[in-house]
């Protein structure tokens, strides 16, 4: 198994279409990246997969999709307009800017040049919301999904009929004017999270952290994460922010080392409590079979969309041999796979590609495939290994005699004959 380096899988993304650079007709943009057609269908199968075992899956949680421009005592309840900050250090003589903490020694990896004494940057960005430009109008773009979970609490119980513990998860975007992003889909200043708030009774706190850990280290490892590039790191004690009881990162090896992927805090009521002083509401839980009220503690797993595509990609990538030939095979679980099959007829005459489109038109309305018939077939195989299709379906002579086709499996390369109108089962089958 070939090891992935980042530059093998930016060069890839970029080829074929799962990634560019954004912007890239003016220069590019920072670390802002796009995705492609293929790319957008995996980072949809990642966020559906996470959907599915997070809020579908379950009968304890329900997902909301709240506003990006929250109201700004959001953001001072949170903590964010005070706290949400990285110690910033200017280079006096280059200019260049650094996150202190990132630094080793005093002199500026840049130029060697003198660094000033290190700042509070806030890494919030600032709009305004009306025509107004003035500090009443000022807003900020969320940082995090997880407030509009908070600031929704009181609604959800109120038109659910949840009982703790239960649930709240969003996927959505947010924005972080971080000092120094980089390792292409891993830091940029506009991502992806999918975050759980699952609210408890203190006291069963400890237990559903556990439970949390469990469930999300094995969702990894279900989508095809190597366990041994995966590992749970619980926080120090002087890493531990003031309001968490404790937190552990499910961190990945990355190329450039072990980072986490998604971080998962007990957090206490220190949400729900901060809430209800700054808003003056109740945010408090009556418990009708105990007949009690109190707030609730919550767990919270924090994942990045993009951070986990990443870790998908580079876990998949491998190089191998096919008939003395080399080939590059993504080797991404059928379930994040953007195409899951795709149909080739083997000639491009003898009614052979009109039989060939109709499968693939028939299999369409099951799952995202593909067609090709350009090129030889052995081409055409190994243009979707290298973008991770699962499945190949080969019409050949065979096919016009006895309505068989074959099924290639990507990694196995075992090919098989199947007949036609039952492929669709087939493959629902083996994508699981
Ligand atoms: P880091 O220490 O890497 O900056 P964090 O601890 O600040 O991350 P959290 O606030 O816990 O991150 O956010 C939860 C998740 O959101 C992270 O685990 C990561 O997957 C994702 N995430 C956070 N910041 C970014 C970013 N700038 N780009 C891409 N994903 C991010």
């Amino acid at each position: 198994m070939a090891a992935a380096t980042m530059e093998k899988v930016v060069n890839l993304c970029k080829r074929r279409g799962f990634v560019f650079p954004g912007s890239e007709i003016y220069g590019g943009l920072g670390s802002s990246l796009d995705y492609g057609p293929l790319g957008v269908e995996l980072k949809r199968n990642v966020k559906d997969a996470w959907w599915r075992a997070v809020v579908t899956g379950r009968d304890d949680v329900v997902g909301i999709d709240a506003a990006l421009i929250m109201h700004p005592a959001v953001w001072e309840a949170s903590g964010h307009l005070a706290g949400f900050t990285d110690p910033l250090v200017d280079c006096r003589s280059c200019k260049q800017r650094f996150r202190a903490d990132d630094l080793q020694g005093t002199t500026c990896p840049a130029c060697g040049g003198e660094l000033t004494e290190a700042r509070q940057f806030n890494l919030m960005f600032k709009t305004f919301v009306g025509p107004m430009e003035d500090t009443a109008h000022v807003a900020y773009l969320r940082p995090e999904t997880a407030q509009g979970i908070f600031v929704n609490f009181r609604n959800v119980v109120e038109t659910s009929r949840l009982k703790i513990p239960f649930g709240i998860a969003q996927i959505g975007k947010s924005f972080r004017n971080e000092i120094t992003p980089g390792n292409f889909l891993f830091r940029t200043r506009e991502f992806e999270q999918m975050e759980l708030e699952f609210f408890v009774r203190p006291g069963d706190d400890d237990s559903w952290f556990e439970h949390w850990r469990e469930e999300r280290l094995r969702w990894y490892t279900d989508l095809g994460l190597s366990p041994e590039r995966l590992r749970v790191r619980p926080h120090g004690a002087d890493e531990l922010a003031h309001y968490a009881k404790a937190c552990c990162d499910v961190e990945y090896r990355f190329p450039f080392g072990w980072a986490e992927l998604e971080g998962i805090a007990n957090r206490t009521d220190f949400d729900l409590r901060r809430h209800a002083e700054h808003s003056g509401k109740d945010l408090s839980y009556f418990d009708d079979e105990r007949r009690e009220r109190f707030v609730p503690y919550v767990i919270e797993p924090s994942a990045g969309a993009d951070r986990s595509t990443l870790a998908f990609l580079l876990d998949a990538y491998d190089e191998d041999q096919v008939e003395g030939e080399p080939r590059i095979v993504l080797r991404l679980h059928p379930k994040l796979a953007p195409y899951k099959a795709a149909v080739f007829p083997l000639l491009r005459k003898d009614g052979q590609p009109e039989r060939a489109r109709h499968i693939y038109d028939a299999l369409r309305r099951h799952f995202p495939v593909d067609y090709d018939q350009a090129g030889s077939i052995g081409k055409r195989y190994r243009r979707q290994d290298e973008v991770g299709t699962p499945f190949g379906i080969t019409v050949d002579h065979q096919t016009m005699q006895d309505g068989t086709v074959t099924l290639r499996d990507r990694d196995a390369m075992s090919q098989v004959r199947i007949a036609e109108d039952r492929v669709v089962e087939e493959l629902r089958a083996r994508i699981g």
